[in-house]
């Protein structure tokens, strides 16, 4: 059986995994088949009431705290929820499961959740539906006090292949934690940070597989052919080995590779080009030196955030940082200052802005500006690690030249706020912005005189450009970093940089893919920030480029942008 669905291209080394699947059911918390045996019963149903106490007593304190002159309807939300989680329609449905099924207490609350919502589908109602979605608050909320009370089954998922509806980025790293071998999600784009996430981690994913939960079975072996975009199952043994030849032979060509990686990264005609990695986690820095990189050209820092109540206080972030600055031995380090929202919330929250459209919402520079006490402890640690080593600040999402002079302001405080307590740090901190909103490209000129660096995201700018939404995988097909509005907008970029004289460079997922790489440096780019495992096919490949040619073809292209075929003339450009 082949179940047809989106593959998300890792890197070298990590196409393929086969392993055991391990099924996540559905619904707004990730939660897996369990069972109990007959004597632990009694204990299971315990552990639910006691689930049920801890969720009302959390609705019972956010409801004092709620600030007065706030609407009555939102006590009265909440009053709706502390009902449901009092009243007999969900805790009689679990214990029944837990007595009958011998389910554990969270999967018997998950299959519970699905009878009733398969009841509420069947109704046309607009008001019943929105019950529905209370219940999915109300089962949620009991499903993480369960899951909190389990966490240390930390090797559950060793060498297993999750099949989830979707992923957050916070579930990816989790499962990382645990050990697990590859995953499979209904939902999501190849450009979400959860697929971002996956490839820099190393782990094969395959997302966008519609259906592919009820397809596959729980337990049976899996293969992920991400190069493919499948998963197999019920594979005769015959494939399976002629996968783990294939995985071995991935494996040997990354370590020979490796060994090179340290050579530099020159064009047939001698240019040399930087190549960066775009690191998730401070461990991740590991990697990116063992490939080669010449330091991080982004560093998201928003993952210190997740899975966890909290807020990460200064020190924290100065500990992190300083690591991370000691591993790249004396390499530039561009910290990214958080970009919190859309499908990174703030902890605590759903989504960053609590608006039906995240991605447009209050994320990244805006929410920082707004909450200037979020982003003042993470500047002075940037601030401080700056006295470490080669650090540079990068600013996620600017629209507007005043959110680069607001930010400039705080960071001016926060340096008189170091040297008034005595504490280093680099007075001269770069301070660059990442170009990644429309209005950011078109105005390009004004912010490369007011950064220090430029850096490209093109995910973002893909996904504002072409008004596609880059984790819904309903408008995937439309994500084309070819489009001739995206190209026109990044030639832009790379112009006004150069004519500034100020560094320009690109970190989203389009500078480590093979196939824009020569219409890249024809733009005349000559820096790439990418996931790790990425830099030692681009370096590679990088030796087999004559710039002059690319640029000669490049201007060619443009000056014919609307009925050019990048990818045919690309064809031409490959030189095998
Ligand atoms: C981008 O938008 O291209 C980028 C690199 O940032 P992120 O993927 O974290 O939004
Ligand atoms: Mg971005």
């Amino acid at each position: 059986m082949i179940v047809s669905c989106v593959g998300i291209g890792i890197g070298a080394g990590a196409r393929i995994a086969i392993g055991e699947a391990h099924l996540l059911c559905h619904g707004p918390v990730c939660v897996t088949p369990s069972w109990i045996s007959s004597p632990q019963v009694e204990q299971e149903i315990a552990r639910f009431e006691r689930a049920l106490q801890a969720a009302s007593q959390q609705l019972l304190e956010i409801r004092e705290q709620i600030p007065p002159g706030t609407p009555g309807e939102i006590a009265e939300f909440i009053d709706a929820h502390l009902m449901m989680l009092q009243d007999n329609a969900i805790s009689s449905g679990v214990k029944s499961l837990i007595r009958e099924r011998l389910s554990g207490a969270e999967w018997a609350l998950q299959q519970h959740r699905d009878n009733l919502v398969g009841v509420f589908d069947q109704m046309q109602d607009d008001y019943l539906r929105t019950r529905r979605d209370d219940l999915d608050h109300v089962v949620s909320r009991i499903q993480k006090v369960l899951l909190e009370q389990q966490e240390p089954h930390i090797s559950d998922l060793q060498g297993q292949i999750v099949l989830a509806e979707d992923l957050s980025p916070a579930d990816v790293i989790l499962l990382h934690n645990r050990g697990v071998m590859g995953f499979v999600t209904e939902y999501g784009g190849p450009m979400s940070h959860s697929a971002i996430l996956a490839r820099s981690l190393g782990i094969p994913a395959i997302v966008g597989a519609r259906g592919a939960s009820r397809c596959l079975r729980h337990g049976e072996l899996l293969i992920l052919d991400t190069d493919n975009g499948c998963v197999l199952a019920n594979c005769p043994p015959s494939l399976v080995s002629r996968f783990e030849d294939q995985r071995e032979f991935a494996q040997q060509r990354t370590a020979m590779l490796r060994r090179q990686s340290h050579q530099p990264a020159l064009t047939a005609d001698g240019q040399r080009i930087e190549l960066l990695a775009n690191i998730e986690l401070a461990e991740d820095v590991l990697v990116a030196t063992e490939n080669g990189a010449d330091g991080i050209g982004l560093y998201r820092t928003e993952f210190l955030y997740m899975n966890r109540r909290d807020l990460p206080d200064e020190e924290e972030h100065f500990e992190t940082y300083s690591a991370v600055v000691r591993g790249v031995q004396g390499h530039p380090v561009v910290i990214r200052s958080l970009d919190l929202g859309a499908d990174k919330p703030l902890p605590g929250q759903q989504d960053g802005s609590g608006s039906g459209n995240p991605a447009l919402g209050l994320r990244a520079i805006r929410l920082c500006l707004k909450e200037p006490e979020l982003f003042r402890p993470q500047l002075r640690a940037i601030l401080r690690a700056s006295a470490l080593g080669d650090v540079r600040l990068m600013l996620p999402m600017l629209t507007n030249l005043w959110e680069v002079e607001q930010a400039r302001s705080i960071i001016r405080l926060c340096m008189q706020e170091l040297e008034s307590e005595g504490q280093a740090f680099d007075a001269a901190l770069p301070v660059g912005g990442m170009i990644e909103v429309p209005a950011a490209a078109l105005a390009a000129p004004a912010f490369a005189a007011a950064l220090d660096f430029l850096s490209i995201g093109t995910n973002d700018l893909i996904q504002y450009t072409l008004a596609i939404d880059r984790v819904d995988d309903e408008v995937n097909y439309l994500y084309d970093p070819f489009h001739p509005a995206v190209l026109q907008l990044i030639r832009q970029v790379i112009e006004a940089a150069d004519s500034a004289q100020v560094p320009v460079s690109m970190c989203g997922e389009m500078a480590g893919d093979l196939r824009f790489l020569p219409l890249l440096l024809g733009m005349g780019l000559r820096s790439f920030s990418m996931q790790p495992a990425a830099l030692l096919d681009v370096k590679q490949r990088i030796r087999e480029y004559d710039v002059p040619t690319l640029r000669t073809k490049t201007r060619k292209l443009f000056e014919d942008i609307y009925t050019a075929d990048p990818l045919t003339l690309l064809t031409h450009w490959h030189h095998h």
